[in-house]
């Protein structure tokens, strides 16, 4: 799972200030989704604000201090050095079972060519991807509202290739669960959204196309969650919103978009519930 790339926005940066000459070292997070971070500290002669080993969630476009560290004795020799690993988005994130939009046009059906646990690679952390089969340039729709983190979308290769696996135009989406929704192989230039960005559901992103290690044009879609700070994430089954009703998609099976976005979502709260609590991004 590739960050975002140079040029779009910069990545996560230890800063180490000193304060009447000790240690304080902050995370800087200029990322629109939060980062989970794990820090390693060792030395000698040394008392640290936390544990020598501990894990914290930063949260999106934040300065945060990590620790600070001093002397035990102040007159002994001290010395301190530490390692860290991070990954984008909270370990700690639970999904909260949203139901998602089919990801093109309503009205429109289209296929699903590689399914969970589909052989060609949708296995282990892929187990629960999908491959709808849109041919290049089909308008890709939001499946769930959220922020726009990642967008990579000048590649133009794509073929049957395993180290093209890098090599895929996509647009990843934080939900408001720490959930991401992940939209790959786009055409070059594919994106309609920017890093930062804003987007509703049912909204169109992007365009899908042929890049990167694929066996033909399609839309590759999935939702993870970070699951460790050494960089480990795992993908998530989702509930669809269909003309079958909700269901999981299966390998094999063509799907439509419902034309009606309302009609399988709860009635809305009358004028009576003013308690109901806003929606929340
Ligand atoms: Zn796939």
């Amino acid at each position: 799972m590739a960050l975002a790339q140079a040029g779009s926005v910069a990545l996560p940066q230890l800063r180490e200030t000193r304060v009447l000459g000790n240690p304080y070292v902050f995370v800087q997070n200029p990322l629109y989704a939060p980062v989970t971070f794990e820090f390693d500290i060792r030395g000698i002669n040394l008392s640290l604000s936390r544990e020598a080993k501990f894990v914290q969630v930063f949260p999106a476009r934040s300065l945060s201090l990590a620790f600070w560290a001093k002397p035990t004795q102040n007159n002994a020799p001290w010395a301190f050095s530490y390692s860290w690993h991070y990954i984008m988005g909270d370990i700690n994130a639970v999904p909260d079972g949203s139901v998602y939009d089919l990801p093109f046009a309503p009205g429109q059906s289209f296929g699903i060519n590689q399914g969970y646990d589909g052989a060609f690679s949708h296995q282990g952390k892929l187990e629960y991807a999908l491959d709808f089969a849109l041919p290049e340039g089909t308008p890709i729709y939001a499946a769930r509202e959220g922020v726009v983190v990642a967008v990579e979308s000048w590649f133009h290769i794509g073929k049957i290739d395993p180290s093209l696996q890098l090599c895929a135009n996509y647009i990843t989406i934080l939900h408001s669960d720490g959930t991401f929704a992940y939209y790959a192989h786009l055409r070059f230039g594919g994106s309609l959204v920017k890093v930062g960005d804003s987007v509703e559901r049912g909204e169109v992103i992007g365009y899908s196309g042929n890049t990167g290690y694929t066996s033909g044009p399609h839309l590759h879609f999935h939702v993870y969650r970070a699951t460790s700070p050494q960089g480990s994430w795992q993908t998530l089954p989702t509930l669809f919103k269909t003309s079958l009703g909700l269901t999981q998609l299966a390998q094999g099976v063509s799907y439509t978009r419902p034309e009606n976005k309302f009609s399988l979502e709860a009635p809305r709260p009358s004028a009576m519930g003013s308690s109901t609590p806003g929606k929340l991004r």
